[in-house]
């Protein structure tokens, strides 16, 4: 396996065969594990080998077999899968940190992990620096002899600001920080956070994964060590398992999200191209256009520039309201990286619980739209946009 490309390892690392020999990987949908004797549960409570399991909190075969696939893919020493992505960003940070500890994050983040650093651990005696991601000076003042892990979303939701992670890793590396990285938007297909100096990569597997809007799962990846003997004692006991039936969802999303994200990507690229300039169009941003301000980084950092793009029409909110309620291929939703286009309206859903003063600093305006580009034909969705962006 060891000399298998990433697309291969998506298919088949991993696999647990049962004595029936199936193709397609079996769904053990059980909580627990009969042992042969008593003898047998005793040994397997002092120590429990790779396959061996003991309950489904702790783990299981089909929920083992996504971990070891995952790991594979992503080129990591050991993964653990959680119950959704928020489960394991929360495990990560709450598992690595105690009272006192030093912690500087991007301030662009997914609002739920905002909410965990500027909320929770806060309130449980843990310092959190913000810094603007992109500002590499800011990064370094605010890193000290004692800060124990940066937090950053290597892609930042909703605005597609890019955090150069190669130079932000040997800054924190530098002082003895942890790396860890939330890379939904670079995606485990285009994007090499172990290479570029991570520590600890957190994908919610509810996004391009599963890629087809049906389960939420989340996965923790990073060193054997760190994965053992930090992460799994807090889950196993927090309670954060992921489903062995969303693991086994998991795994026939993984059989096709090389082909599902390169396609996703590439009409992106084609839609924020053709886009780019309309005059009912404040503002364009994705990764892999010259005219993103951190084109450099993105190019050098990602395969493609991903399957999401950052619209912001012209008329505020009122403009941003008309346009999606003109649509009628992209859903008005909050989900992204599905094989549906997604059109999502920030400022009033998935950020709403920000003051309009940290909407502007994050750069979240009335008339921003994310918009996850599906598996629709290009085409269609250009002709659509085109006709919507004409109502405004
Ligand atoms: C969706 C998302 C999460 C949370 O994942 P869930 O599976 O919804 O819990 C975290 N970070 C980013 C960047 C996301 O897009």
């Amino acid at each position: 396996m060891t000399d298998w490309s990433p697309r291969t390892r998506a298919v088949h690392a991993g696999t647990r065969r049962s004595q029936y020999g199936e193709v397609s990987e079996a769904l053990f949908m059980t909580q627990g594990f009969v042992y042969e004797s008593a003898e047998a549960a005793e040994a397997r409570f002092i120590e429990s080998g790779p396959d061996e399991f003991i309950y489904a909190r702790y783990g299981n075969p089909t929920v083992a077999t996504f971990e070891e696939r995952m790991a594979a893919l992503e080129g990591a020493e050991d993964a653990f899968a959680t119950a959704s992505g928020m489960a394991a960003v929360n495990g990560a940070l709450c598992s690595s940190l105690k009272a006192g500890d030093h912690v500087v994050s991007a301030r662009a983040l997914f609002g739920s992990c905002l909410y965990i650093l500027e909320d929770i651990l806060p309130r449980w005696g843990v310092e959190v620096t913000f810094v603007d991601g992109t500002d590499l000076a800011a990064w370094e003042s605010a890193i000290r002899d004692d800060t124990k892990l940066v937090f950053l979303e290597t892609v930042a939701n909703p605005t597609l600001e890019v955090v150069d992670l190669a130079a932000v890793s040997a800054l924190a590396h530098a002082k003895g920080a942890l790396v860890m990285v939330d890379n939904v938007f670079a995606t485990p297909v285009f994007g090499h956070a172990i290479r570029d100096g991570a520590d600890v990569v957190i994908y919610s597997a509810t996004k391009h994964i599963d890629g087809q809007g049906r389960a939420l799962g989340g996965i923790i990846l990073g060193k054997q060590q760190f994965i053992r003997k930090t992460v799994e004692p807090y889950l196993k006991h927090t309670g954060g398992a992921l489903s062995p039936f969303n693991a086994w969802l998991m795994l026939k999303g993984l059989e096709t999200v090389h082909l599902r994200c390169t396609q996703q990507a590439q009409t992106a690229l084609a839609l924020a191209t053709a886009l780019e300039g309309h005059e009912q169009l404040a503002k364009l941003a994705y990764p892999h256009l010259p005219s993103h301000p951190q084109y450099e980084v993105a190019t050098r950092q990602m395969d493609t520039g991903g399957t999401v793009i950052a619209l912001e029409v012209k008329g505020g909110k009122e403009g941003a309201f008309r346009f999606l309620n003109a649509l009628t291929i992209p859903v008005i939703s909050n989900n992204l990286g599905d094989a549906k286009s997604i059109m999502t309206h920030p400022a009033t859903t998935t950020h709403q619980r920000l003051s309009e003063a940290q909407r502007d600093a994050l750069g979240i305006s009335d008339g921003l739209l994310r918009f996850s580009v599906g598996l629709e034909d290009e085409r269609d969705l250009l002709a659509d946009i085109r006709s919507a962006l004409e109502v405004i």
